[in-house]
């Protein structure tokens, strides 16, 4: 059995090896039907490229990413993007995970119990191995400085770039609000604030986010080229897709903190066994691999395959003609195996919640200075500074 996948989201070392599996899997999954969506070929196609590059010089990357706190982190998280946070970490990039508190706001009236989903969110970080003296984890909300980028950018991306954006306009879609928000729609403007305000070139993310990124990159390259005569002072950050861009909830969509269709990292075992038990299949007894014409059964084996460092394909031919129950066990076990330490970790954890506020209160004092640095730059090349 490959194992290091395995390793690599444990415990982080093996760099070399762990960099050309998860590259190699991840141009695999290039030929999945998930490579439908805008920009998702290219990203993936770059994907390959991108993994050479880390793999020869992981430290030349500044890495940011994050997640909003809306509630406990789940698989398609950790297949999406955790698992590439960690291992860029461990093979020594620069890492800044954002605790996005700002965008809960985007479709809903009030961030319900804002507190507690942060720190279930540094649980979660934690537990699957980011670790604060390697990687920095803040809040939007207590830095400032990176806010105050929203209002420059802004004036960079027009009201119809921000009207086009299929990921805001699916979020609208499934969002529970009577009207729009302002910050729906200008939500990506502020994610290039997250990104840039670091400078970070590489953002490990599912396939949602590839049309923030777009923009990002827009008002980087517009910035750059109305303000910063003296070279570049923004880079053009690139998303790096994991071999589960999108992997999809029990009920066949994205599966999404807020949507109920979420497998969370912290369900316990039996738990977990329910809801994929409840998980949406088809009608076809005999199990294959088929992402376009299957793509329940195929992110279930997907999803089985990544636990056990197998391929879908490998998965859906030991199961075949034993039907969806079949399935469903195997991605069970495979699920709660691979998730015991984490969970145990996570356990641990939440045993000593000061230690969660102190990891959050560091971090947001180490991304105010970085924060506090790039500002000030801007408004120099903007000629605001007084
Ligand atoms: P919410 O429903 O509150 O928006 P979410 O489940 O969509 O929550 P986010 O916090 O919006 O989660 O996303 C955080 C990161 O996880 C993003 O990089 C996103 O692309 C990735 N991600 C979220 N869901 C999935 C998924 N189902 N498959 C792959 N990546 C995902
Ligand atoms: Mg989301």
């Amino acid at each position: 059995m490959n194992t290091t996948l395995r390793t690599a989201a444990t415990t982080s070392d093996s760099p070399d090896a762990a960099s050309a599996a998860y590259a190699s899997a991840a141009y695999a999954s290039a030929a999945d039907a998930s490579a439908d969506a805008p920009g998702t070929t290219a990203a993936q196609a770059r994907g390959a490229e991108l993994e050479e590059l880390i793999r020869r010089n992981p430290r030349r990357f500044r890495v940011l990413t994050g997640d909003r706190p809306t509630g406990r982190l789940h698989l398609g998280h950790y297949f999406g993007t955790l698992h590439n946070r960690v291992r860029l970490q461990g093979l020594g990039a620069e890492m800044f995970v954002i605790i996005a508190d700002y965008q809960v706001l985007t479709d809903r009236d009030v961030a319900d119990d804002l507190t507690g989903h942060v720190e279930e969110l540094v649980l979660d970080y934690l537990a699957i191995g980011v670790d604060p003296s390697r990687s920095t984890i803040f809040t939007h909300s207590a830095v400032p400085a990176l806010n105050q980028l929203l209002l420059p950018f802004l004036s960079l991306v027009s009201v119809g770039e921000l009207h086009r954006n299929p990921t805001v306009k699916e979020e609208i879609a499934h969002s529970r609000q009577s009207s729009v928000s302002g910050l729906m729609f200008t939500y990506p403007v502020h994610q290039a604030a997250d990104i840039l305000f670091c400078k970070a070139d590489l953002v490990p993310v599912g396939r949602d986010q590839l049309p923030h990124l777009e923009i990002t990159r827009t008002i980087a390259r517009r910035f750059n080229d109305r303000y910063s005569g003296d070279g570049p002072l923004f880079p053009e950050p690139e998303a790096l897709l994991s071999p589960a861009p999108l992997l999809l909830g029990t009920d066949g969509t994205k599966m999404s903190k807020s949507r109920g269709n979420a497998i969370a990292l912290a369900a316990d075992a039996d738990e977990t066994a329910r809801l994929i038990k409840g998980a949406k299949t088809d009608s076809r007894r005999h199990i294959t691999y088929d992402p376009a014409g299957r793509p329940e059964v195929s992110s279930l084996l997907l999803l089985a395959a990544l636990c056990q460092d197998r391929t879908p394909q490998q998965v859906a031919d030991d199961i075949g003609p034993a039907g969806a129950a079949a399935l469903k066990r195997t991605v069970t076990e495979a699920v709660n195996e691979y998730l015991a330490p984490i969970r145990s970790r996570r356990v641990q954890l939440a045993q000593d919640r000061s230690h969660l506020r102190r990891t959050l209160r560091e971090g947001n004092e180490r991304a105010r200075a970085v924060a506090d640095a790039t500002l000030t730059e801007v408004r120099a090349a903007m000629n605001s500074h007084y």
